[in-house]
């Protein structure tokens, strides 16, 4: 990192006495971060940086500061699920006794969105991709937290009911609202937010989406440059309906609609065949690894080859506990387990999928996922009195071996302090976690009853 160290000059944030920790440098200590206008204005020893002037001052006491985790696939307003589907299912739409999407009304999906990011940017998630049904209640929740939000509007057109009962029954009106749903979203919240929030299209996934509406929205894709967010090769249902359906893998399908190239963000990509994932690396996809996710119905995807065919691997953690920590030591577990006991990939490399390739995913590399000058100022300052967080060496290896979201102590995100000593500064957290619950309970007295 660049050390400007700026005497004299005036800061509205200026964090000191930390250690920094980033992608691709040493750890450096005893050091200083200034913020001004949101961005990374200068990086210098925190004994030259205290002269400046600033507006407010965060002491660091001597705590691991990193850029914030990029988290690339989520739904949100799942968190209605959460600690109950992972017993039974590998995702919940296709699960049969839990509250499913299509029952969520706008208020109701506007009061899990706020629990979800609320869970996300207090572990540190500080760009955060989102995508569900009812999208403009996500764009809602994130723009209450100031969050950096990448959201789409998931689109489908299979009858929801059929599908929790693992049925495939066409329902085009459902892909006619859900398209326009993505398209309202796209046209209303795309830059919003002071440039915070990006939009994307959603196709749900190959098994989900007709030919014809995913033809459609890859049309519209390659017209406007923007990205496509799907499920890729998530179960072994999904491969057997496409091979009956298509007469060819889910890979081969997105290859037949002209969609494997840099600007696919591919959740899960499990069960593919080797000849898949070459195709899939030389294409340059980016893959959105949800390990914990995968790992909860016994499945582990085949990364160290997809990353070795040329994909880009960024971290999710995919609705499930929001702890970025948690995912990238899955992530080197789940490798390992399929390498067979092979040390395969290190702290290093999977602290880099979860911030620097998670950023060149969603194409703002130049601008977030590094504590550097010129970057926009998205940070997480670690609790510097953690047990668990010592004795640091390196910094990745106390990081990604033994690091926790509780660890998190304050959150930046473009220069704004979201997360401060540990509480919300955008919201009273406790009313967002007792309404949540309101929603739960009245959501799973239905299902139950179901
Ligand atoms: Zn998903």
């Amino acid at each position: 990192m660049p050390n400007t160290a700026a005497q004299g000059a005036r800061f509205d944030l200026l964090v000191e006495n930390v250690a920094i920790v980033t992608f691709g440098e040493a750890i450096a200590r005893d050091m200083a971060v200034g913020i001004c206008n949101g961005a990374i204005a200068a990086i210098g020893p925190a004994i030259e940086l205290r002269k400046s002037l600033a507006d407010r001052r965060i002491d660091g006491r001597g705590g691991m500061l990193m850029p914030g985790f990029v988290n690339t696939h989520n739904h949100s307003p799942l968190m209605i699920v959460r600690g109950m589907v992972e017993d039974i299912g590998f995702a919940p739409a296709y699960t049969k006794g839990v509250p499913q999407g299509h029952w969520l009304s706008d208020e109701e999906t506007l009061a899990l969105s706020r629990l979800g990011l609320l869970e996300m940017v207090r572990f540190g998630c500080t760009s955060i991709v989102d995508y569900y049904r009812k999208p403009l209640a996500l764009a809602k929740a994130a723009t209450e937290a100031g969050v950096r939000a990448f959201l789409g509007g998931r689109v489908m057109d299979v009858d929801t009911a059929a599908l929790a009962e693992g049925r495939f029954q066409p329902d085009v009106a459902l892909g006619k609202e859900t398209l326009a749903d993505n398209l309202t979203l796209i046209d209303d919240w795309d830059g919003a937010n002071g440039g915070l929030i990006r939009c994307f299209y959603a196709p749900h996934a190959p098994d989900t989406v007709s030919r014809d509406l995913f033809k459609l929205i890859a049309t519209m894709a390659e017209k406007d440059g923007r990205q496509v967010h799907t499920h890729l090769a998530q179960s072994r249902m999904e491969i057997a309906h496409m091979k009956a359906r298509e007469g060819m893998r889910s890979s081969d399908f997105l290859d037949d609609l002209g969609l494997l190239n840099e600007r696919l963000v591919a959740a899960h990509c499990i069960f593919l065949e080797e000849d898949e994932v070459n195709k899939l690396g030389n294409s340059g996809i980016q893959v959105a690894h949800a390990p914990i996710g995968n790992a909860a119905f016994g499945a582990a995807a085949p990364i160290a080859a997809l990353a070795a065919a040329g994909a880009n691997i960024t971290l999710c953690t995919d609705t499930k506990s929001g702890d970025m920590f948690e995912t990238m030591r899955m992530a080197l577990a789940s490798a390992r387990l399929r390498a067979k006991e092979t040390f395969v990939f290190d702290a290093h490399t999977v602290f880099g999928w979860a911030t620097v390739s998670g950023a060149q995913a969603l194409g703002v590399a130049d601008q977030v996922g590094r504590v550097a000058v010129g970057y926009r100022a998205d940070m997480v300052l670690l609790d510097s009195s953690a047990p668990n967080l010592h004795p640091v060496v390196d910094g990745f290896g106390v990081v990604a071996h033994l690091g926790s979201g509780a660890n998190v102590r304050t959150v930046i995100c473009d220069g704004k302090v979201l997360i401060d000593d540990g509480r919300a500064t955008w919201a009273d957290q406790d009313e967002i976690i007792a309404t949540a619950q309101t929603v739960a309970d009245r959501l799973w007295k239905r299902a139950r009853a179901a």
